[in-house]
């Protein structure tokens, strides 16, 4: 008997505690990336819908900032042990949508939730300061206030983590949200939020619309948002914020990278191939901290060059719900084509492919995404790959004489997200990470992720703003500063 396939699901927006079906003309198919099995479909909800959402959010405002913030932060403390439970099941629609191993799923959304408990700490990270008689029986006080409707655009390579960078601190500091995933992964957020849900947060406070470009226009040129949060490539990273800018919004920004790794001669080769091979391969490659051009110094070309094609070429590479599986596919054919034909272009540019994953045949999984391991190996200093995020399982390999030489390399990037150094020198490691012209730095570290309680930083092309996500940088972009002066007649002088 023939069997009949279920209904693709239709993604719904989160809108003031509804869950809404759109009134989108226009639906993206989203895929499994390692089968190309069809598992929903996405709207690309319009500027009207986007519209609901933010006012949805601006009712909510009044009454959520003036819930005290230890009320505000228990509907947080409701949904850490919620994720915990849920982090399988979680994992698993990850997996599905965007292709990462479920090691890379788990370990992603712990994240998440470290992102949760630091925001749980915002009654003391919100704290303004006073001081007493800055003149005669005049006091002066700093007072930290939420801004409004603020809203998270977010990639498609971390959709279980990024959203988490904002939306808890956004909202423990009494502001209220929207959030827009990445059209290609939008189920994740979707069960995001039926967790969300379950906290007893008000209505209004977190809302969700799914979309791409138009309805982060709408966003960006809606007058109650007042605050972007913005994680994706550098051309769209800039633009959202020169858009947000000019429209008089506040506005973090961080875009693609390029990272580079040096490794000296002193290093633990055995550690350092292990820990370069988990950083340029993970997550096929697809991290804003993945590492993507090694720079080897010295006697170090030719030891790091043999144990890392062998480490590359020995990663077990398929679907990555199944077990012993270490990387999956990329995200879409188009992502597949583009990361091949960068690697035919670079060995146009003079560059010998070490390692070639091209067109790899990966049993059962035909329809899949997957473009193996692949080193390229003296990539000349001038080619178009040089400055170009491959954003794929591809490490490119350069040598340099010395550690000045090498560090060359690095200012000669435009990025500047990740700075990797493994040595076993204390004085190379000091230097590095007094120069390195990078916002988080590694040492002995492939992938240099700050943990919940630091900003994660990123220079040059690869963030534009003042203010980074996490920790208190995130209560500073989420809080307007009030400064009062205050005098009083004496028998009514305030003590603090
Ligand atoms: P992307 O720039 O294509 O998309 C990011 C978001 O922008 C999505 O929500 C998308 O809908 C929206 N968008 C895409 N094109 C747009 C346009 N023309 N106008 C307005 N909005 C648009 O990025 P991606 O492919 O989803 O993610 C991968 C990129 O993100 C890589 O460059 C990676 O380095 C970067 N990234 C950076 C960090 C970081 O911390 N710096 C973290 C994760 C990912």
């Amino acid at each position: 008997m023939a069997t009949i396939a279920p209904p693709i699901t239709k993604v719904p927006n989160y809108i003031n505690g509804h869950w809404t079906h759109s009134s989108a003309r226009e639906w993206l198919d989203i895929s499994n990336p390692a089968t190309g099995e069809v598992l929903a479909q996405a709207p690309l909800s319009d500027a009207a819908e986007v519209a609901d959402a933010v006012e949805s959010a601006a009712a909510a405002f009044p009454e959520w900032r003036r819930t005290p913030p230890e009320d505000r932060i228990q509907p947080l403390f409701k949904l850490k042990p919620i994720l915990e439970e849920q982090v399988d099941d979680l994992a698993r629609i990850l997996t599905q949508e965007n292709g990462k191993t479920l090691t890379e799923a788990r370990a992603e959304l712990r994240r998440a939730i470290e992102n949760v408990e630091v925001a749980c700490g915002i009654p003391m990270m919100m704290q303004g300061c006073n001081l007493e008689d800055v003149a005669r029986g005049i006091d002066e006080i700093m007072i930290r206030q939420p801004l409004g409707v603020v809203a998270a655009i977010v990639p498609f390579n971390f959709p279980g983590m990024i959203p988490f960078w904002f939306l808890p601190y956004a909202i423990a500091t009494g502001n209220t949200f929207v959030l827009k995933p990445s059209e290609r992964v939008p189920l994740t957020s979707r069960r995001l939020f039926e967790l969300l849900e379950q906290t007893g947060l008000p209505r209004g406070v977190v809302n969700m619309v799914n979309g791409g470009k138009d309805a982060v226009n709408a966003l960006l040129d809606h007058p109650k948002v007042r605050a972007i949060s913005f994680v994706g490539s550098t051309p769209v990273a800039r633009y959202v914020y020169e858009r947000a800018a000019a429209n008089g919004k506040r506005a973090q920004c961080q875009g693609g990278a390029k990272n580079h790794v040096i490794v000296l001669p002193d290093a633990d080769m055995k550690m350092t191939t292990q820990i370069i091979g988990d950083s340029a391969f993970g997550c096929a490659g697809q991290r804003c901290l993945a590492v993507s051009v090694a720079v080897t110094v010295g006697e170090a070309q030719k030891t790091f060059r043999d144990s890392i094609r062998e480490a590359a070429a020995s990663l077990k590479v398929g679907n990555g719900l199944e077990e012993g599986v270490q990387m999956g596919p990329v995200i879409t054919p188009q992502s597949r084509g583009r990361v091949e034909s960068l690697i035919a272009a670079g060995e146009q540019q003079g560059a010998k492919v070490l390692l070639d994953g091209r067109n790899p045949k990966i049993p059962r999984h035909e329809a899949g995404n997957f473009v193996k391991p692949t080193i390229l190996d003296g990539v000349p200093a001038t080619s178009e790959l040089t400055d170009t995020e491959i954003f794929g399982p591809v490490l490119s390999m350069v040598h340099a004489n010395d550690l000045d030489e090498a560090l060359a390399f690095l200012e000669r990037s435009k990025y500047g997200n990740q700075a990797s150094l493994f040595t076993s020198s204390g004085a190379s490691a000091r230097r590095f990470r007094y120069e390195a012209p990078a916002g988080n730095i590694g040492i002995n570290i492939g992938v240099a992720a700050p943990m919940a309680y630091f900003p994660f930083s990123g220079w040059k092309d690869s963030f534009f703003g003042v203010l980074h996500a996490q920790g208190r940088d995130a209560i500073e972009f989420y809080t307007d500063k009030k400064i009062v002066v205050e005098r009083w007649a004496k028998e009514h002088s305030r003590k603090f």
